[in-house]
């Protein structure tokens, strides 16, 4: 397990060289145990943040959403669990990417030693991927050097932190002030103490370097609300130990009469091309 761990609007699929210029754009293209990647593009440059399935898979998943591998301009790795990146080698080959990671994950990722181009970068240290800018944060999770991220394009920020045992001051400073968010709604924490895994597994999802329960997850977004905060995607729930309705549920129950959209990313299918206006 150790090693693996304005107005939103809903436009439709385009191919990422044909997105507006400036607009960020996302696309969970699946979250969880089994897979993590993310697409976010300004129309200009286009990353994955994570390449958690396997090349084949993550070509296939952007294609469904009609955005192009080969218009890729890097990759971004939060931490080296596999579920994180999987793919990275092959799409590195493929698509002649260059890989930004950690010195930590950086150590431990050995697998990607020999890629040609890889940067290491330190968490609270801003650098920029092309039109992207890029602001790591330090998270809370059983990996050598995990990051979340906050990445920006004309004025417009979003933030990412899946994989986090707890929420840190820090975390929720960096995630203050996102038009979206992609955060982590891993467990419900009745259906995990009374769910099939050993109880080693249990104490390690629920610890300071685990994973966040649903819960934990509605007070960190209730801390960093904002009039500008459009859209969150839940992420990285766990389909033993939570589901979609019930992570919603206590998101509805917490944000109601707010305007934030919510939504929870599956492992299996991409959300469709999210884009702020
Ligand atoms: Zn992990
Ligand atoms: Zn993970």
């Amino acid at each position: 397990m150790a090693a693996s761990c304005g107005e939103m609007s809903l436009q439709p699929p385009r191919h990422s060289a044909e997105s507006s210029k400036g607009q960020l754009s996302v696309c969970v293209l699946g979250s969880g145990s089994r897979g993590n990647a993310v697409y976010v593009s300004d129309g200009i440059t286009s990353i994955l943040v994570d390449a958690g399935f396997s090349a084949r898979e993550i070509d296939r998943r952007m294609r469904q959403r009609g955005l192009d591998p080969a218009g890729l301009s890097a990759i971004l790795v939060t931490h080296e669990h596999t579920d994180h990146m999987r793919g990275i080698e092959r799409l590195v080959r493929r698509h002649r990417l260059p890989v930004y990671l950690t010195a930590g994950t950086r150590r431990e990722a050995t697998a990607l030693h020999h890629l040609p181009e890889i940067h290491a970068f330190d968490c609270g240290r801003d650098f920029r991927i092309d039109t992207l800018a890029v602001r790591p944060f330090t998270i809370s999770h059983d990996a050598a050097d995990p990051a979340g991220f906050t990445i920006s394009a004309n004025g417009s920020r979003i933030g990412i932190a899946t994989d986090l045992g707890q929420v840190t001051a820090l975390v929720r400073e960096h995630l203050r002030g996102c038009r979206l968010l992609i955060v982590e709604a891993n467990h419900d924490p009745d259906m995990l103490m009374n769910g099939p895994y050993p109880w080693f597994l249990k104490q390690r999802i629920r610890s300071r370097t685990g994973h966040l329960a649903n819960q934990e997850t509605g007070r960190l977004l209730a801390d960093v609300l904002h009039p500008g905060l459009e859209r969150v995607v839940l992420a990285h729930l766990s389909e033993t130990n939570n589901t979609p309705e019930k992570a919603l549920t206590e998101m509805a129950a917490l944000f109601a009469g707010t305007p934030v959209n919510f939504e929870a990313a599956s492992q299996a299918i991409p959300t469709p091309l999210l884009t702020l206006a």
